[in-house]
């Protein structure tokens, strides 16, 4: 907690990928993650809340990401939902698009972000192009020297991204297959889900 308030990168074990992370409102830091990656800053972090709550600070959440959420939340989906004015996530996060995914993970992330009371920017902990890391070594072999401090939480439960979906004109969008299947989300929205 006390390396993320003075902006550095940790990485930690969530429980779909162990994920590169930095206060998602300081830019320095959300630098950090791209470098550390060698990730192209016009592909956009996932933010990492606690719940709706925090998500709602700074983001709009129309009724059918509320239902989302509400039924998958803590878990491994991720909305993609609109930015509200005034917000203070760093446009570094979002690539400097209108809108920002959010998701509320499990166990020590959700933990960190309550302790820190503010979201954090978290891609996986691997250089841009590799496979995510399930454990704390693969962190480390992925960054290399890159590699900051690293909580091990074992392996993780989920072992694949999270599901991403954005709602548009009523509809849901899958955005990226993962952890959340898409006949589970469907079984909760009563419709199909629209594939890109
Ligand atoms: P990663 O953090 O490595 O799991 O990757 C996050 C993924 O979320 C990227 O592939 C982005 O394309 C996607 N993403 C993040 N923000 C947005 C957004 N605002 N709109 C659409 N996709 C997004
Ligand atoms: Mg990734």
């Amino acid at each position: 907690k006390a390396a993320l308030e003075a902006g550095e990168t940790v990485a930690i074990p969530t429980e779909t990928v162990y994920g590169l992370a930095a206060d998602a409102t300081n830019g320095e830091a959300v630098a950090r993650i791209f470098a550390a990656k060698q990730r192209p800053s016009f592909n956009p972090l996932i933010c990492h809340v606690t719940d709706l709550a925090m998500a709602e600070g700074f983001a709009a959440v129309d009724p059918l990401s509320r239902k989302l959420a509400e039924a998958f939340w803590p878990g491994a989906l991720t909305l993609v939902l609109p930015l509200k004015p005034g917000h203070a996530i760093h446009p570094l996060v979002t690539a400097g698009l209108d809108t920002v995914a959010v998701r509320a993970p499990r166990g020590f992330g959700a933990e960190l972000i309550g302790a820190l009371g503010r979201p954090l920017a978290a891609p996986s902990a691997n250089r841009s192009g590799r496979i995510s890391p399930t454990s704390a070594a693969a962190v480390a072999a992925s960054l290399g020297d890159a590699a900051p401090l690293t909580v091990d939480g074992g392996p993780t439960q989920v072992g694949v991204e999270s599901t991403i979906v954005m709602v548009a004109d009523g509809a849901v969008r899958l955005l990226r297959p993962g952890g959340v299947a898409a006949e589970d989300i469907e079984a909760v929205t009563g419709a199909r889900l629209e594939r890109a």
